[in-house]
């Protein structure tokens, strides 16, 4: 039996993107700004609580595991930063700033905002780290010198208990090929193959992106696929070849 894509129709109408529901404050607040509801950062374990030493949490994981945004905001820092590697602050509504390091991608830029559980970054071990982990800071204000309060009561006043497991941030979604293929370092058949992806077998996907258009079997499609790899990072696989419809059912847009 002949397997084909049903993927085909290259149509940016059929691009709708999931809108974030609105979700009401569960703690009260100790200004008169509403605390936000959290979204869970990111999978992992807690690997480094707060303390007099340590200003911030620790979620440690996998390279490439995707870090969400604690809650809506506007982006004040996203780049080098000394210790951290790299780093993402985002300014909340209630005047709070959470801050996210080590990752060793991001994917938003300052000024732009950021819905609770919208991905914003790859997990790595860039900066101090010796392993891939999310360090978690949280900060009243934008300063960035004052010390900061422990991020554990801070999301749970916000509904969100540590360890956490994401939800509505995508991420954890399943993929399907119905073919081999190659999975590679962009989404282009110009950049180098990283992985494959085998003949009815399912993997794990983070989200899709618009790539090069690609053609095989009569059909032709430019969305791509993020998977999440072994050997960590991250890999691209022309949604030509997965099954369901031209996104592979990924329903996410990367970031
Ligand atoms: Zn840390």
């Amino acid at each position: 039996m002949r397997l084909y894509p049903r993927a085909g129709l290259v149509t940016t109408a059929a691009l709708l993107l999931p809108l974030a529901a609105a979700v009401p404050a569960v703690a009260a607040p100790p200004s008169t700004v509403t605390a936000y509801s959290a979204s869970c950062p990111t999978a992992g374990v807690v690997s480094q609580g707060y303390s007099s030493a340590h200003d911030g949490v620790d979620i440690a994981n996998a390279q490439g595991t995707p870090i969400y945004a604690v809650g809506a905001g506007e982006v004040i820092a996203s780049g080098p930063a000394s210790g951290y590697g790299q780093w993402i602050r985002i300014l909340h509504d209630d005047g709070t700033v959470t801050e996210y390091g080590h990752m060793y991608q991001r994917d938003v830029a300052v000024g732009q905002q950021v819905q609770a559980g919208q991905r914003i970054a790859l997990m790595g071990s860039e900066g101090e780290a010796t392993g891939p982990h999310l360090h978690l800071r949280v900060r009243i204000g934008t300063s960035t010198t004052v010390r900061g309060i422990d991020p554990v009561p801070y999301l749970r006043e916000r509904g969100v208990n540590l360890p956490c497991t994401p939800g509505g941030g995508g991420g954890e979604t399943t993929v399907t090929a119905w073919t081999e293929a190659n999975v590679r370092s962009c989404a282009s058949t110009t950049c180098g193959v990283v992985s494959t992806v085998q003949a009815n077998e399912s993997y794990p996907a983070n989200c899709w992106k618009t790539g090069q258009l690609v053609t095989a079997e009569g059909y032709t499609n430019d969305k791509w696929v993020e998977l999440p790899l072994r050997a960590g990072g991250v890999g691209y696989v022309s949604a030509i070849y997965l099954q369901g419809d031209e996104t592979g059912n990924v329903s996410r847009q990367c970031g």
